[in-house]
Parts: C-alpha cells; sequence; structure tokens
C-alpha cells in the first residue's frame, strides 16, 4: 500500500512541478506580449537619441527628454561632457578613456535606460538617459554567424544544465512524494495493524497517533469501537461464566434432595418388615427433601422469569409508609414467635410511590425470613424509612451475626451463601437476595448491602418517590 500511494503521489507532483515551468514559460511569454503593447507609451521609446540628435549638439532640444524624467549628455571626442541637461548618471566633466569605456560597458546593468548615438560629423556621443520603471532581463540570443565549436559547447552547457535541472526537479518530486505520502500511509499503517490485532481477537489494542486531522478521529472511532467490542466480549464472558456457574449450582443443589429421595424411596420399597415410626421417619425426610427440591425449583422459576423480556410489574400508586406498616405488622407475631426483638421507624407521612405490592412484599419477606433464619434470638430487627433526594430509602437491618466482608460484594448473585454446606438445615437456596434485588431494580430502585455495619447487617431498598 506504502508503495503505491507514494508512487500516485510522485507522479501527481511531478505532473504539479511540469505544469509549474509551463505556467512560468506562458508568464514570460505574456510579459514580453504585454511589454510590446505598452513599448509605444514608454518615455524612452518615444524620445529615442536617434529622435533628437543634430549634427550641432547645441541645437538639440533636451526639453521632452527632461519634462519626461530623462536627463540628455553629450560627450565629445576628447570624453568632455559638453552638453547636460536634466538626469545626469555620468556624474563629471571630464572622462578618461577608460571610464568612458567602463560607463558604456556597464549601462545594461545599470537601473536606467540608455540609448547612446555617435555623431561623426560633429564628432561627439549622444546619450539619452531615462530611470527604468521595471526591467526583466530575460532573453534567449543567438546568432547563425557564430562558429560551430561555439554553438556545440554553448548548447552542451544549455543541455547539462537543463539535465540538472530536471534531475532536481524529479528528485525533489520524489522526495516530497514519499514524505507526503508517509503522513497518510504511517496512521494508515498503524490503523491497520490495530485492526489486525482486532481481528486476532486482542481486544485492549488501542491506537495512539498523536494527530490532530481527521485520522485523529478515524483513530478515536477505531479506540471507542475496540473498547466497546472489549466491553461486550467481558460481558458475554461473565454472562457466559455466571450461566456456567449457575447450572453447576443448580444441579449441585438438585442433585442431593433428589438422590436422598430416591435413597429413601428405595429402602421403603426394599426393607419388608420395617417398623412404623422407622417408615414416618423415612417419609419425613422425604417429604422434606421434595420440599426443598420443589422449593429452589420455584425460587429458580421465579428467578428466570423476571430475566425474560415479557416479565412485568403490576404498579399501581402506593403510600409507601402505610404499606410498610401494614407489613410490618403482619411481622410481628413471627418475629415474637422466633424471639427476635423489634423497631420501625416509618414515618406518619403519606409518602407514594409506584409499587407491585405483591413483589414488593416478597422482598421484605425474603429480608426477614434471613434476619430471622441466619441470627440467634433476642436479634434486634429494625425497618426504618426515610426520603433522600426525591427518594425512598428503606433500611432492613439486626444487629446479628453479619455478613462476611468477602461475601458482601456477591451477595446478590444466585447461589450465594455465607453457610455453603448446601445439606445444612439453615442453608436456603441463595437464589432469595438474587430475586429480590432484580424486584427492587424492576421498581426503578435497587437492593444493597450498607457496607461498614458496626455489628449485624444493613439492606437498603431504594425507590423513587412521586
Ligand atoms: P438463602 O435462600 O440462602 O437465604 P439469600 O440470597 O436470601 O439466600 O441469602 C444469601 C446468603 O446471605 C444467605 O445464605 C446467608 O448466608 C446470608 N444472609 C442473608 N441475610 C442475612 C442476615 N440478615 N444475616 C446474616 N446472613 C445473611
Amino acid at each position: 500500500m506504502k508503495s503505491k500511494l507514494s508512487n500516485q503521489f510522485f507522479r501527481n507532483f511531478l505532473v504539479i512541478f511540469i505544469l509549474a515551468i509551463l505556467d512560468m514559460v506562458l508568464a514570460f511569454v505574456l510579459l514580453s506580449f504585454a511589454s510590446g503593447l505598452i513599448k509605444d507609451s514608454l518615455a524612452k521609446n518615444r524620445y529615442p537619441a536617434g529622435a533628437i540628435i543634430k549634427e550641432d549638439y547645441t541645437q538639440i532640444d533636451a526639453s521632452p527628454v527632461v519634462e519626461n524624467g530623462g536627463g540628455v549628455q553629450v560627450v565629445d571626442k576628447e570624453y568632455r561632457v559638453v552638453y547636460s541637461k536634466g538626469l545626469d548618471t555620468i556624474g563629471k566633466d571630464k572622462l578618461t578613456a577608460e571610464e568612458f569605456t567602463k560607463f558604456l560597458t556597464e549601462s545594461k546593468t545599470r537601473p536606467y535606460h540608455y540609448d547612446i548615438l555617435y555623431q561623426p560629423k560633429g564628432e561627439f556621443w549622444l546619450i539619452v538617459t531615462f530611470p527604468t520603471s521595471i526591467r526583466l532581463n530575460f532573453s534567449l540570443v543567438y546568432n547563425k554567424e557564430a562558429a560551430a565549436g561555439d554553438f556545440i559547447r554553448s548548447g552542451l552547457v544549455i543541455a547539462f544544465v537543463v539535465l540538472i535541472y530536471l534531475l532536481i526537479l524529479a528528485l525533489s518530486a520524489f522526495i516530497y512524494s514519499r514524505i507526503t505520502a508517509a503522513g497518510i500511509t504511517i496512521p494508515l499503517k498503524k490503523l491497520c495493524d490495530g485492526t489486525r490485532l482486532l481481528r486476532e481477537g486482542d481486544y485492549s489494542v488501542r491506537v495512539d497517533l498523536r494527530l490532530k486531522n481527521e485520522f485523529a478521529e478515524l483513530q478515536n472511532t477505531f479506540n471507542d469501537m475496540a473498547a466497546r467490542i472489549e466491553h461486550e466480549i467481558s460481558l458475554r464472558k461473565k454472562s457466559e461464566e455466571d450461566r456456567r456457574r449457575l447450572i453447576l449450582d443448580i444441579s449441585h443443589d438438585l442433585k442431593n434432595p433428589m438422590s436422598s429421595i430416591q435413597g429413601y424411596a428405595e429402602l421403603l420399597m426394599n426393607k419388608k418388615n420395617m417398623h412404623e415410626q422407622e417408615c414416618e421417619e423415612h417419609l419425613k425426610i422425604i417429604l422434606n427433601n421434595s420440599k426443598r427440591a420443589n422449593r429452589l425449583l420455584t425460587e429458580l422459576f421465579e428467578l428466570s422469569q423476571m430475566d425474560s423480556p415479557e416479565f412485568s410489574l403490576k404498579l399501581s400508586k402506593t403510600d409507601i409508609c402505610e404499606y410498610l406498616r401494614q407489613l410490618c405488622g403482619e411481622l410481628v407475631p413471627q418475629l415474637e414467635r422466633e424471639g427476635f426483638k423489634y423497631e420501625f421507624n416509618i414515618p406518619e407521612d403519606s409518602i407514594f410511590v409506584m409499587l407491585d405490592a405483591d413483589r414488593f412484599n416478597r422482598i421484605i419477606q425474603n429480608l426477614a425470613n434471613n434476619a430471622m433464619r441466619y441470627n440467634p434470638e433476642g436479634t434486634q430487627v429494625t425497618i426504618s424509612l426515610t426520603v433522600q433526594n426525591n427518594r425512598v430509602l428503606i433500611d432492613f437491618s439486626d444487629d446479628g451475626i453479619g455478613i462476611p466482608d468477602h461475601l458482601a460484594s456477591n451477595i446478590f448473585k444466585p447461589f450465594v451463601r455465607a453457610d455453603d454446606s448446601r445439606n445444612s438445615k439453615t442453608g436456603g437456596s441463595g437464589l432469595g437476595l438474587s430475586i429480590a434485588k432484580r424486584i427492587a431494580k424492576a421498581h426503578g430502585g435497587d437492593l444493597t448491602l450498607l457496607p461498614n455495619t458496626i455489628k449485624g447487617s444493613t439492606f437498603r431498598i431504594t425507590i423513587p418517590a412521586i
């Protein structure tokens, strides 16, 4: 790609350089054409020496020359300036033969136009001088009568100069094309390398061009795209990992009650003369395990229902204070039966929220069950409601055993439990808090575990007030 682009640039620059030369030549042609057009209007051409010369220099009328800013001098054969009117560039009354020769030879290089004529009869030189307005000395002069050798030598020098000129032109076009192409090919190469790495699966790749032009825009778009892909891939990996873990946990959690049911059912079938009491105990175990499996499946169903796009809440405008007071009242007999202390701080005001009462009930019930299930008798349970920044905060706290720090960040993930012995009596499914959090989120709020609780744990339900 690099060579193709720089070749393209090289061709373009050569064309541009050649066009520039042609333009320059055309400009000279136009300039000489234009100077031909104005030739007759210039003072130097209107009053040449031939037009005013007289045999007797005293008869010369220098006034039109002087009026047009010029000057007239007459130098006799002794190189004396015997007549001078207007502009005088000789500056002396008497010249030596050497000085006069120098004056004549250098007249072409001065910023004056000199028209010099010799009058043989009067034996003097008439010099008409005009200051040059603007002069461009560019002319090709040749004479057919020159010696052939001189022609060849001069021709070779000119050809050599033209060749060198063309070579320099081609070299500059080449270098310039390389430099210009590099301004495109280098960032392009970096972007191509980045894209290739991305294609090969390196999503952490980012391009840094240190440019501020359009390539910088392309670079930012590329980096944004790479960042998004990286984020999406990590999300996908995480959800894949979560899904894998979920299936593993489900099968693990179902395996124990199911094999227990199977084992005891087989025992009941095979052991003929079983004592009635023993038989009843076995049946009780079967019942408990089937209840456990059933609960797990019900909660799993609930969880997956909430993840489905069809899941929606039946919201209605509810006074949350009134609603929570009612729920707390229903909790009291349960808390007292289990030997728990309780305190409710719910304002007497009416604060309205949009609520699916049945689903929201599930959150409070889950938090209350957890508090009672995982904490010892005598634990204090406190439920308080406050409003902050138009959000209702319901803090559900207990001063019980608390949640270990290492679990705090994962406690809302399915199947996460502090006591991971899946057979233990206290061990629930580990799905309750995940379901509760999803319900809170579906209400536009959240369920979080407040950090740094001195004793026990505090769960906070947030829900927008209306
Ligand atoms: P489970 O069905 O196991 O109760 P949850 O998602 O409701 O599932 O709870 C997850 C885990 O969090 C529980 O197994 C328990 O270890 C811990 N936990 C929840 N609430 C409390 C609490 N109030 N005090 C101590 N531990 C708790």
